[in-house]
């Protein structure tokens, strides 16, 4: 399927399967918002405990908090985000349409790398089992001279970032000859810089009413609490502080679904630790979290880090890791070294000392910082679009499946009674009354098995039980196996093991040992 496709498809089956909706669609819906719906909403919890447990529950050095979504407007003084959070945005004069300049050169590349994509394909096909793709893209000339393009424009635009030289990265638009993707249009107006927090008031009256930022990101709610948690916490460096929750951005253009949203959810961790030891942490974070992706086996290949050109203001290392999302590889969960940037600057502002007590060095400092960023709703995408599968099957058919990592999956076994009689609906209640207990379970009686398997299927539930007749004789059911289509036969009283030991979050989390 192209890719387009296959991203259309993603859209319109997490619709018609209860996953996403659009917000408000009886009033044609808000741009870039949207609702997660029964099934997107079990989808969105379990991903987020996977993560929760990966990193509070598994870390003893690491807690949880949960801080509220308004701060103190001088948070966002401090932080650097009045002045400094903003994306560059570009006009077409024409269209009339805006867009981030940096993503339209950004897009750009892509194109470029689609065409190394494309020889490398050429290549296997031409060299078979024999090829070996590092070499290959080491060596070709062609590719070796995309790649070079590549890496000049990127370099280039990542400087004229740094500098606050929006003139150039305008020239670089230009020189490129980058259309409006919609229009063709290359009339473009210059580069601007474009504030993404929301305002809002807090107060009954006018007068006295405070202006506010809703948070554009979570961890400043972790900053300001440091000493807090440090203090009731008794905790000692190294050690972290995780949070999930809303975020709000006034995104410039938001049309990837709900991978650029308005209002979504991230998932930080703060790790405070000694200054000089930020680089060792660094490294420790990336194989740490790569290591979990891993283990959702959505496939090693498509994860690859992308060190960062542009540092942000308070960085003094980061990299992304990127994710082969329908429409290319980009950014899905962000590893920063954020120094001692945010504690200092609130230290300042508020005038209250954020330092730390080290008893083996016996004496204060104020911890450096390093942080790891996913946004809960692009990690929904990631695993929603790569588990959506069209399968050929031997008879010559088709079926969809949603092959959901199945710790993640919303409902893990649906219960069917083969026929709507003969008492098997009640066995079929009974088995849903006590698995309901430990699993979401879902009961379906309509229409023939066949078909029940494959709304299931689409729907993502790794297990269908049947219940027949031969279940009135000896307690046993068919189990079926969403992704092999495999049935067995076993025991009522076996369900529980069977399903749990493919569900357990221990069984996927020790893959990250
Ligand atoms: P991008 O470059 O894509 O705008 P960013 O570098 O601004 O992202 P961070 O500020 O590092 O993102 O935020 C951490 C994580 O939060 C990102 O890796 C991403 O997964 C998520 N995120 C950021 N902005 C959005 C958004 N508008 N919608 C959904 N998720 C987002």
């Amino acid at each position: 399927m192209a890719n387009d496709d296959k991203f259309k498809k993603v859209i319109s089956h997490a619709k018609e399967y209860g996953y996403v909706f659009q917000s408000s669609e009886i009033y044609d819906g808000l741009s870039a918002v949207y609702d997660y719906a029964q099934n997107g909403a079990e989808l969105k919890k379990n991903i987020r405990d996977y993560w929760w447990k990966a990193m509070v529950q598994m870390h003893e050095n690491i807690v949880g908090i949960d801080t509220a979504i308004f701060m103190h407007p001088t948070t966002w003084k401090a932080s650097g985000h009045v002045d400094a959070f903003s994306d560059p945005l570009i006009d077409n004069k024409d269209s009339k349409k805006r867009y981030r300049a940096d993503v339209l050169v950004e897009d750009y590349c892509l194109k470029i790398e689609g065409k190394i994509n494309k020889e490398v394909a050429k290549a296997q096909k031409r060299f078979g089992d024999s090829f070996n793709k590092a070499e290959f893209v080491s060596t070709n000339g062609r590719v070796l001279g995309y790649q070079e393009k590549i890496d000049t424009i990127l370099k280039r635009l990542g400087q004229s970032l740094e500098k606050e030289d929006l003139a150039d990265v305008k020239a670089l638009i230009e020189e490129l000859e980058i259309a409006d993707p919609l229009t063709g249009s290359r009339n473009w107006t210059d580069v601007k810089q474009f504030n993404l927090m929301f305002g809002t008031k807090l107060g009954a009256s006018a007068e006295s009413a405070m202006d506010l930022y809703l948070r554009p990101e979570t961890a400043q709610g972790i900053f300001v609490n440091f000493l807090n948690v440090q203090k009731t916490g008794r905790m000692k460096i190294p050690f972290g502080i995780a949070q999930t929750g809303k975020a709000f951005r006034n995104e410039i253009v938001a049309r990837q679904f709900i991978f650029r949203m308005r209002e979504f959810e991230q998932m930080e961790m703060q790790f405070f630790i000694k200054p000089g030891t930020q680089k060792e942490w660094f490294e420790y974070w990336k194989e740490a979290r790569m290591k979990w992706h891993n283990s959702l086996g959505l496939g090693k290949d498509n994860y690859r880090f992308h060190d960062h050109e542009k540092l942000a203001h308070y960085a003094d290392a980061a990299t992304d890791i990127e994710f082969n999302f329908p429409f290319g590889f980009k950014e899905l969960e962000g590893i920063h070294s954020r120094t001692d940037f945010d504690l200092k600057q609130h230290q300042e502002f508020s005038g209250k000392k954020l330092q730390y007590f080290d008893h083996e060095e016996n004496a204060s400092y104020t911890p450096y910082v390093l942080e790891t960023s996913i946004g809960l709703d692009r990690m929904f995408l990631a695993v929603f679009s790569n588990s959506l599968v069209e399968e050929e099957l031997e008879n010559n058919t088709t079926r969809t499946v949603l092959k959901l990592p199945a710790v993640l999956a919303p409902t893990k076994a649906a219960v069917f009674p083969l026929v709507k009689k003969d008492g098997l609906p009640e066995v079929a209640k009974e088995i849903i009354e006590d698995l309901k207990w430990d699993f979401n379970v879902f009961y379906d009686e309509k229409d023939a098995v066949g078909k029940r398997y494959r709304r299931q299927d689409a729907n993502g539930t790794p297990f269908c039980i049947t219940v027949d007749h031969e279940t009135l004789e000896n307690n046993t059911v068919t189990i079926r196996h969403r992704d092999t289509m495999e049935q067995k036969r076993v025991k009522i009283e076996d369900l529980k093991a069977i399903i749990k030991a493919e569900v357990d979050v221990k069984h996927w989390l020790m893959r990250m040992q």
